[in-house]
């Protein structure tokens, strides 16, 4: 989200592809999880989060986050998973799947993957 918002700032269209809801790895997190970082910290795209307590649950970040995707007018594709990337001539062919089912795919001059860490222990990319 963060590289979208830059990218966009700079007048370069981007789309971000993600397998669930956006900051599934959040999501994930314990309901009560008190994150380690302040929430001034956890600022992307230098729009302030402030929360009561220095320190920000889940649910505040969830908010914080999903809140930005629509201030910033993100071009987010949910529930779509990334298969495959070929590099075909000078552009990348991304190879999605559905959750609901059914495949698409996409030519982008530039692929960034940022498809976390936490999240690989339970799925695994295969690519
Ligand atoms: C319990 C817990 C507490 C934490 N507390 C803190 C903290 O206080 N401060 C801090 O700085 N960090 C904290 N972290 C770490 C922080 O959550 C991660 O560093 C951060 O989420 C990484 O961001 P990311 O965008 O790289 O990856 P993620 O946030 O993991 O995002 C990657 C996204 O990619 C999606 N994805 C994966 N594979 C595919 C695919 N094939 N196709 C499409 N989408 C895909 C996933 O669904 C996910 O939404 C904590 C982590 C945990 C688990």
């Amino acid at each position: 989200m963060s590289c979208a918002i830059e990218l966009q700032r700079k007048g370069i269209s981007s789309l971000i592809i993600e397998k669930e809801n956006i900051v599934n790895t959040i999501y994930n997190f314990p309901t009560h999880q008190t994150f380690f970082s302040s929430s001034e910290k956890l600022e992307i795209g230098g729009i302030p989060f402030i929360t009561e307590k220095q320190k920000p649950v889940r649910n505040q970040a969830l908010a914080y986050y999903r809140t930005v995707a629509e201030r910033e007018n993100l071009r987010i594709q949910p529930f779509e998973k990334v298969v495959s990337i070929n590099k075909k001539n000078k552009l990348f062919e991304v190879n999605t799947e559905y959750k609901a089912g059914g495949e698409n795919k996409y030519l982008a001059d530039h692929v960034i993957i940022a498809s976390g860490y936490y999240d690989q222990q339970l799925y695994g990319n295969t690519w």
